[in-house]
């Protein structure tokens, strides 16, 4: 049986979810399906165990201010992701207000966002960085101290028994947030799941994506135990398969898809099973990635509310994988090799040779090399203390050669596809990413007819707005901090 659906949304992910739930408001009217290839949404990196949680806002993340070689400091980036995440607040905050998710508390915390440094290079840096940073409206409240009297009060674990000849310093924003996107996915599912023209399908791979004459998409489905499943009439197809999209984007065809790859790595932590260590520490304590390692394995002590749970956690230590998710295959990279993306993967695998074997390296440290990293943050942690879990798969992004660590959307000119490559920052701009392919596959509706007031409704105040008019950022944030319970 063929069934005929406005919308597909492939993968049960935060990003899948967010995309439904906005077009879904935007015109009710609109057949939507979300297919799902494991046996319930929001199990791969949405999870909140395979992601870090940290509501990205630039806050504490030092490599999204990176220093150039003349010792400047580029704070664009960072910019950028706070509006984005302003973006994201506003709409969970109208979820929340319209009894479409659970209670705040179910999936965001308040959780202070610090960056820790210590020696003389790096206190400059934070210094500077602080500086430049909190002249800007959306940073006006980033506090800096190198006391360490202030600095035991904010972060007694880090201070305790550290050798305070070197000089040390921080930063910390006091309503950074703790996210569990896994729980905020699940909430949108379901409130999905009680609109009429919604359906989701779990246990079934998109596995077939063939464009029609008329520019429709024929895609089909195999059930994970085997058989073909039904297959879909699609007038637009979203690619939301976290780690997987490579292989769909490549299996669609489109002109726009041509010479992408995916360069994964894989994640651990360290996760703390002592509940008084645990009880001491309230924030997310960034420090400064060491040299070689990818930007996104930058080190972080963290609280995180997991299940209602407070867990304490650090890493990611980043690792040497074939697979494009967590519950993937390790053919999954070779198996992405095609001959329109061999030259670009080569060109990035002769160039990133030190990264691979960066992760190579931090794949096989041993127990007491990863806790005498975190003794670095923490330094009276027990080696009985702690054990390493397994967290997600982030794939990142090949293309023309280059290695990328950023997120970008990839549409078919007609709009009738859309594909969102690459993790970082993820989760945290799934909203700011959503609306982008909305504005993109949906030109004709989003400037017309009910759209625009019902976007406006979701999201008041875009992301440029927010960065150029203090006023209205105040607004908006007094709101969302409100509303979200993150005072
Ligand atoms: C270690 C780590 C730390 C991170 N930390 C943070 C953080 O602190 N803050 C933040 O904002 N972001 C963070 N991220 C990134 C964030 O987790 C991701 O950006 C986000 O979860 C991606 O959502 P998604 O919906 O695109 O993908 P996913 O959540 O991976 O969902 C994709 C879904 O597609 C399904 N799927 C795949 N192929 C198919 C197919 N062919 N057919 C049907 N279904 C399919 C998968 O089973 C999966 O459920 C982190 C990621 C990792 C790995």
């Amino acid at each position: 049986m063929i069934e005929k659906v406005d919308v597909l949304l492939v993968g049960g992910g935060v990003m899948s979810a967010t995309l439904g739930t906005l077009l879904s408001r935007l015109d009710p009217a609109l057949k939507i399906a979300m297919v799902e290839r494991l046996d319930g949404v929001a199990q791969e990196s949405s999870d909140a165990w395979n992601n870090a949680g940290t509501g990205h806002a630039g806050y504490c993340e030092l490599n999204y201010t990176p220093q150039g070689a003349d010792g400047s400091i580029a704070i664009h980036r960072a910019l950028a992701i706070n509006a984005s995440f302003e973006v994201s607040l506003q709409f969970w905050s109208w979820l929340v207000e319209q009894g479409l998710l659970p209670a705040p508390t179910a999936f965001i915390r308040a959780t202070p966002h610090s960056s820790f440094v210590w020696g003389e290079a790096d206190v400059a840096f934070l210094r500077q960085r602080h500086a430049l940073l909190s002249r800007h409206p959306l940073f006006q409240d980033m506090v800096y101290s190198e006391d360490t009297s202030q600095l035991h009060a904010w972060m007694p674990l880090v201070m305790e028994q550290r050798d305070t000849r070197l000089p040390v310093a921080a930063t910390r924003v006091g309503y950074g947030t703790d996210v569990d996107f896994g729980t905020l996915t699940r909430g949108m599912v379901e409130a999905l799941l009680k609109h009429p023209q919604f359906s989701l399908r779990t246990g079934c791979t998109v596995n077939q994506l063939v464009r029609q004459g008329d520019g429709r998409w024929h895609v089909s489905l195999r059930s994970s135990t085997g058989g073909n499943e039904a297959a879909f009439d699609v007038g637009f197809v979203f690619l939301g398969a976290g780690g997987a999209v490579v292989p769909l984007l490549q299996k669609s065809g489109i002109v726009e898809g041509r010479g992408y790859g995916g360069f994964p790595v894989s994640g651990q932590w360290l996760v703390c099973h002592n509940p008084d260590v645990i009880r001491r520490h309230h924030a997310k304590v960034y420090g400064k990635a060491p040299i070689g390692a990818p930007p996104m394995s930058v080190p972080h002590l963290d609280t995180r509310i997991i299940d209602g749970q407070p867990t304490l956690l650090f890493g990611p230590f980043a690792g040497f994988t074939t697979k494009f998710l967590k519950q993937g295959s390790c053919l999954d990279l070779p198996s992405s090799v095609s001959r329109d993306n061999l030259k670009s993967m080569l060109h990035a695998g002769m160039h990133n040779l030190g990264l691979t074997h960066y992760l190579v390296g931090e794949a096989l440290q041993s127990h007491r090399q990863r806790m005498d990293y975190l003794r670095l943050f923490f330094p009276q942690a027990r080696d009985d203390e702690w054990s390493l879990a397994a967290a997600g798969q982030r794939v990142q992004i090949i293309k023309h050669g280059q290695l990328e660590f950023g997120t970008e959307i990839v549409a078919a000119a007609d709009g009738s596809l859309a594909a969102l490559l690459g993790a970082s920052p993820g989760a945290s701009t799934s909203v700011q990413a959503m609306i982008e392919v909305i504005e993109r596959c949906f030109k004709a509706r989003i400037g017309s007819g009910e759209w625009p007031a019902s976007m406006a409704a979701m999201v008041p105040a875009d992301q440029k707005s927010l960065r150029e008019n203090a006023d209205l950022l105040g607004k908006v944030r007094r709101r969302t901090l409100a509303t979200l319970g993150l005072n």
